[in-house]
C-alpha cells in the first residue's frame, strides 16, 4: 500500500537537504516496512550528496537506521511486524562472497548499496507528490525518513530492550571501525595497535582495541580534543599529527619495534605511505577511509621486502552484520562500548545543521531521532 512519509531529500550536488512529503509504495516481496526511531548521520552520506559516488539524485540517504518493522513482504523470513531493527549494508545473498560468508565484499555491492535502486525490480520505492522518481534504498534502506521499505539482507533484529535511539547507528562507522579489529586483524593479547584518525570509524577501532586486550592503543589526530575523548575511550597513548612526528613517536613507543597493526580511516595517501614506515616486522596496515576513485600511495618494496609487512583494505569491517551488530550490542551492555560518548541528538528539520556540526568536527556522530 503506497502512503505518504516525510523524508529529507538529497535534490543535488552539495545542495542541502530539503524536508518533504513523499509516496512510499508498496513493499516488494523481500522487503519489510520500517517506521524510523533513529538514524546516523555518515562521512558516506555526505560524500554521495556532494556527488563523489554517482547514487542519482535526488535521493534519500542515510544508512545507518533503527527502528520497528510494521509489515513484511511476502518472501521475508528472519523479521516480523513489531520486531526491534537496526540497519547495516545490503547485499545480495547470491554472489560467491555472500555464499561464503564474506557479504561485506558481496559482488553486488554497488548496485545493492548505491545504486538508488531496487536490484531486483529497478524501480525506486519513492516519489514526490507530483510524481518525480526520487533515488531510494540506499544502502537497502534509505533512512532519512519516517518510513522506509528496507531489503531484508540490510536489516538486523534486536531484543526489545535495546534502546534503538542510542544504538541507532551501530550498523556502519560503528561496525567497520570495530570490525576491523576484531573481525579482520584479530590481534593477540598485547599486540600494539595504533589507529591512524579519530572520528566515528577510528573510536570505535579504539574501544575493539580495548575489548581485545591490545596494548599500547595509540591514537593518532589533529584535534587534542578528539584525542582526548579517544583517551578516554581507551587509548594508552595519543599523538597530535600536526605538532609532533607521528612516525618517531610510534616507534618510540614501541621501544624502536614498530607497530603491529595500524588501521587507517583517514585515506589520505601521504598518511599511509608515512604509517607503514612505523610498521613492526610482519605487521599490517589496513585502509578503510574511502579516498576518490584513482587515488594512489606509493609504497617502499625494496628494503621493506624482508619485513613481511601487509597493506589490506577492509569493508565494513569484514562484518555479517547479523551476526556483529549483536556482540557489539552485547559488548555495550557490557560497558566496553560505551558509543553513547561519540552522539548528539537532532530532529529531521535539523538535519543540515548535523552535517554542518559533523564536517567541522564539533560533533563526532550526529543522530536523527524520529
Ligand atoms: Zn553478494
Ligand atoms: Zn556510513
Amino acid at each position: 500500500m503506497t502512503t505518504t512519509i516525510t523524508a529529507a531529500v538529497a535534490r543535488g550536488v552539495k545542495a542541502p537537504f530539503t524536508i518533504e512529503q513523499l509516496h512510499l509504495d508498496a513493499v516488494r516481496p523481500n522487503e519489510a516496512r520500517v517506521r524510523l526511531v533513529a538514524t546516523g548521520v555518515c562521512h558516506t552520506d555526505a560524500i554521495v550528496r556532494d556527488g563523489v559516488y554517482p547514487t542519482p539524485l535526488p535521493a534519500v540517504l542515510g544508512h545507518e537506521g533503527a527502528g520497528v518493522v510494521e509489515e513484511v513482504g511476502t518472501a521475508v523470513t528472519t523479521v516480523k511486524p513489531g520486531d526491534h531493527v537496526l540497519m547495516s549494508a545490503a547485499y545480495c545473498t547470491r554472489c560467491l562472497q555472500c555464499r561464503t560468508g564474506h557479504v561485506a565484499y558481496c559482488e553486488n555491492l554497488f548496485a545493492e548499496d548505491f545504486g538508488g535502486r531496487r536490484t531486483s525490480y529497478g524501480t525506486t520505492s519513492l516519489r514526490s507528490l507530483d510524481g518525480e522518481e526520487i533515488s531510494s534504498h540506499f544502502f537497502g534502506q534509505s533512512s532519512f525518513a519516517t518510513h522506509a521499505n528496507v531489503v531484508e539482507s540490510a536489516l538486523v533484529p534486536v531484543p526489545q530492550d535495546v534502546p534503538l535511539a542510542a544504538l541507532a547507528f551501530l550498523g556502519c562507522g560503528m561496525q567497520t571501525g570495530a570490525g576491523s579489529i576484531l573481525n579482520e586483524l584479530r590481534p593477540a593479547v598485547g599486540s600494539s595497535i595504533a589507529v591512524s584518525g579519530s572520528g566515528a570509524v577510528g573510536l570505535a577501532a579504539i574501544m575493539a582495541a580495548r575489548a581485545a586486550s591490545a596494548n599500547p592503543i595509540i591514537a593518532i589526530d589533529v584535534h587534542d580534543s578528539r584525542l582526548a575523548l579517544a583517551k578516554e575511550l581507551g587509548a594508552t597513548h595519543t599523538i597530535n599529527a600536526r605538532s609532533s612526528d607521528t612516525v618517531k613517536e610510534l616507534l618510540r613507543l614501541t621501544g624502536d619495534r614498530g607497530v603491529n597493526y595500524i588501521l587507517d580511516t583517514t585515506g589520505v595517501a601521504q598518511v599511509l605511505v608515512n604509517l607503514a614506515t612505523a610498521l613492526s616486522i610482519r605487521g599490517t596496515l589496513a585502509l578503510v577511509g574511502a579516498a576518490r576513485p584513482g587515488t594512489e600511495a606509493p609504497f617502499e618494496i625494496g628494503a621493506s621486502l624482508v619485513r613481511g609487512w601487509t597493506f589490506k583494505t577492509i569493508v565494513q569491517g569484514s562484518s555479517v552484520p547479523q551476526d556483529f551488530i549483536p556482540r557489539l550490542v552485547s559488548l555495550w551492555r557490557q560497558g566496553l562500548f560505551p558509543v553513547e560518548k561519540l552522539a548528539r541528538t537532532y530532529k529531521l528539520e535539523q538535519i543540515n545543521q548535523a552535517f554542518a556540526d559533523s564536517a567541522s568536527g564539533a560533533v563526532i556522530k550526529p543522530v536523527i531521532v524520529f
